[in-house]
């Protein structure tokens, strides 16, 4: 099964509304709550492709009993920690062709509860022959927090997907610890490595930095402009077509929730990429958040091109 890892959850609110007034009151009868953070889109995504996934990580309060709830109902299994405080609330204000977004930084976490959520994460492990860990880090962990779920993961003999950027990426790729995959977006990686990315040329000589040595596959996805991979040392280009899209959000977790459910299903690199990049194409073309269609998977398959470079 797939193990999916998300530290810092939330309940995601999408209030649409004609006109965002500031220093009134605005009303919303247009609401939409769900359990949210990049790992359960994952977890989601995951699901819908027919895969067994068991979402882990931390939880508290009545935020908390909301998340599970949520994810009880679409019979997506889970086993998460429990923790003193209130888990998050994220808002998105949708107004005007605008996305505004408020987000809780979320709780801080106790030492106690690292340790317990370690010990379930263990065991968790042995079950799991594809973990994904996505997402920032909530306050009291150490930065290098995702340096031991690599680590320990990688001893159990797993493949780790990783998905986080900023510092807790960083302290991953300065570690001895190296996932399977990472998948930065072109903007991640340019703040990553300080500089702009014009061309092809200029990715494989970035992606070649003894930074990211150790790491099997890198996945650097580009929205409509498809993605550029490091596998081994090939590097390829993937090409999708041109669709609708209704809501692009979500779409680099459905990328990881489709490499990781090909993976798990033992597929070679070619089909690991183009179910990757299918899954984020179809979760474009839907209005929720981390959500995909599986009935039209096949559809969209044959239409991504992997090109060696
Ligand atoms: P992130 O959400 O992490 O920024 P991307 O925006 O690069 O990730 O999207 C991940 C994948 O989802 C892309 O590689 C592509 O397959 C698909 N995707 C995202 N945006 C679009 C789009 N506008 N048109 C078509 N496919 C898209």
């Amino acid at each position: 099964m797939i193990l999916t890892v998300t530290m810092n959850p939330s309940v995601d609110m999408m209030y649409a509304m004609d006109k965002l007034e500031l220093d009134t009151v605005n009303r919303v009868s247009d609401v939409l709550k769900s359990a949210g953070g990049k790992g359960l889109n994952v977890t989601r995504v995951a699901h819908q492709l027919g895969s067994k996934v068991v979402a882990t990580g931390l939880v508290g309060g009545t935020v908390g009993a909301y998340i599970e709830k949520d994810l009880n109902q679409s019979g997506i299994n889970h086993r998460f920690s429990q923790i003193a405080s209130e888990s998050r609330n994220c808002l998105a204000l949708i107004h005007e062709g605008h996305q505004t977004e408020v987000l809780e930084k979320g709780p801080t976490i106790s030492k106690e509860e690292a340790t317990s959520f370690l010990e379930l994460y263990r065991d968790l492990l042995k079950q799991a022959n594809v973990v994904t860990i996505s997402g920032s880090l909530p306050q009291g962990l150490p930065v290098d927090f995702y340096v031991l779920l690599v680590s320990e993961a990688e001893e159990a003999g797993k493949r780790v997907l990783l998905d986080s950027s900023g510092q807790s990426l960083e302290a991953v790729l300065k570690s001895q610890s190296k996932p399977y995959m990472i998948k930065p977006n072109t903007e991640e990686l340019e703040a990553l490595m300080g500089v702009s990315i014009q061309t092809d040329d200029e990715l494989k000589v970035i992606l070649r930095d003894s930074l990211f040595e150790g790491i099997p596959l890198i996945v650097v996805s580009m929205g409509a402009d498809g993605a550029f991979v490091k596998y081994n040392e090939i590097f390829y280009r993937v090409k999708i077509p041109k669709i609708t899209v209704v809501n692009p959000v979500g779409s680099g977790d459905s990328t990881v929730a489709g490499m990781a459910v090909a993976i798990s299903e033992g597929k070679d690199i070619l089909e690991c990429l183009k179910l990757a990049m299918t899954a984020g194409m179809l979760n474009t073309m839907e209005a929720k958040t981390g959500f995909v269609n599986p009935d039209k998977v096949d559809e969209y398959l044959d239409k991504i091109e992997v090109i060696e470079i």
